[in-house]
């Protein structure tokens, strides 16, 4: 596994090889190559773009479009919830992104024009641009969960989006007695992290049998499967025997609306009143979306598979969350290397040249318990006009393990975590 980790760094690294080269080749001193690039949403993917267009292309004018001072990351937010970390160290400014050279734009983009190539932003500027790259991340469908909107969510918190909701999350357990039942509801695909909801059960279950021993948990799914399923419920039952119980799709365990006031979740077969209720609900590309006519029925955004540009609107490309990336699931480490494989892109694009054919990698690790880590990976390239499965390439941890395999797996999952941050914020 780990030798297979390594041999696809070294890929996905050489895959970005040639563009680099070529983009400082041509670039430097010519004039070729510059622009004005305007990236909104400075996330796992955006400030990902922006630091790696202005490393690959310093003529370029890069502006980033943040609303927030403070980013808050979800990944390892689960960890919050179990305090085994505090919401302090998800977060990361924009020095490092300014250090690159990127002007940084302190507000949300309210509007797109497509065809004058502009962006209006919230504070009444408007920025032009030759390439604009969306990545604002997920919004929550507040129409698609009867009973579910943003006053319900300041009772049942979704916490998918880390930051206050968290916090409220992990002082909702704390304030919960013992013998307490604790409720989540999960999305049907596609949705933001698709191990997110079983680590994050995994790790409250951890916390529970710890602090409030007589509690349990329930998962209320709108899926019959999930990532890492056998992985993740075999670890239960060896971890937290009678804690945890998952109700799939076809037991009845779609929750078609809830009840804020008695923080009660209801299936098509039954009601269930929780003690703390994490409601994870459908979820759709950020508003800037919509707007910019990026998105689809589906609510996402559809982009061919080398530099992520919309198929809906020419000259802007998508990443991350936001975007249909075919096989990809919706990671930071997806958003991450898609960013890098457009940044690249958006330079050759801009000196007239083709980009070159990408191969990406998909790495999402799970935190069972704090030293029980497991993971899963793929890799990814065009094929047919969307980003496939390179059938055989991917990995996924072995059900049997000897040793402190799965404690391994957590110290990566804790390197990864330090690496990811470090490499899109600076
Ligand atoms: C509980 C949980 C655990 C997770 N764990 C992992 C994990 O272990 N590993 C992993 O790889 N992934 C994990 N993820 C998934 C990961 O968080 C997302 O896939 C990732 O954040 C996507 O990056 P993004 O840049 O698309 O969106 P985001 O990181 O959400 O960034 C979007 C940014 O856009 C900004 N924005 C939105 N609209 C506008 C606008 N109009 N103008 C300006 N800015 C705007 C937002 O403020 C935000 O800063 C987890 C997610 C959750 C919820």
């Amino acid at each position: 596994m780990t030798t297979r980790r390594r041999f696809l760094k070294l890929t996905a690294a050489a895959s970005l090889a040639p563009a680099v080269a070529s983009a400082q080749g041509t670039g430097q001193g010519t004039g070729q190559g510059a622009g004005r690039v305007v990236v909104v949403g400075g996330g796992f993917a955006g400030a990902t773009a922006a630091r790696t267009l202005r490393a690959l292309e310093p003529k370029l004018t890069v502006t980033l479009v943040e609303p927030n001072r403070i980013f808050t990351a979800c990944p390892f937010s689960n960890g919050v919830l179990a305090a085994l970390r505090e919401i302090g160290q998800q977060q990361f400014g924009y020095d490092g992104v300014a250090r690159a050279g990127v002007t940084l734009a302190q507000t949300s983009a309210t509007a797109v024009d497509a065809a004058a190539k502009s962006v209006t932003l919230a504070d009444g500027n408007k920025l032009s641009y030759d390439r604009l790259v969306l990545a604002p991340g997920i919004d929550i469908r507040w129409d698609a969960l009867p009973g579910y909107d943003e006053a319900a969510a300041e009772k049942m918190p979704h916490a998918w989006k880390a930051g206050a909701q968290t916090v409220l999350l992990r002082q909702q357990l704390q304030a919960m007695e013992d013998g307490g039942l604790v409720v989540m509801s999960a999305p049907a695909n596609p949705f933001r992290c698709p191990p997110g909801p079983y680590e994050r059960a995994s790790l409250i279950a951890y916390w529970l049998k710890i602090w409030k021993p007589k509690s349990k948990l329930l998962i209320l799914d709108a899926k019959d499967a999930f990532s890492k399923q056998r992985l993740f419920q075999n670890a239960w039952a060896q971890l937290y025997p009678g804690i945890i119980e998952w109700v799939s799709l076809s037991q009845g365990g779609k929750v078609t609306s809830v009840d804020p006031s008695t923080l009660t979740l209801v299936t098509d077969f039954a009601r269930h009143k929780a003690a703390v209720a994490n409601v994870i609900p459908p979820q759709k590309a950020g508003a800037i979306a919509q707007q910019a006519g990026i998105a689809d029925r589906t609510g996402w955004c559809p982009v061919e598979p080398v530099a992520f540009e919309s198929t809906l609107q020419p000259g802007i490309h998508v990443l991350g969350d936001a975007a249909i990336m075919g096989g990809m699931p919706k990671s930071a480490f997806a958003a991450n290397a898609q960013a890098k494989v457009c940044a690249a892109a958006i330079v050759e694009l801009l000196a007239g040249r083709k980009p070159v054919d990408p191969l990406l990698i998909n790495t999402c690790y799970s935190l069972v318990a704090p030293d029980y880590g497991i993971s899963i990976a793929g890799v990814y390239r065009p094929d047919k006009g969307v980003l496939a499965d390179v059938p055989g390439a991917g990995g996924i941890s072995p059900l049997e393990v000897v040793g402190g395999f799965r404690a391994q797996e957590a110290l990566f999952a804790d390197s990864w975590f330090k690496t990811i941050t470090a490499e899109t914020f600076g």
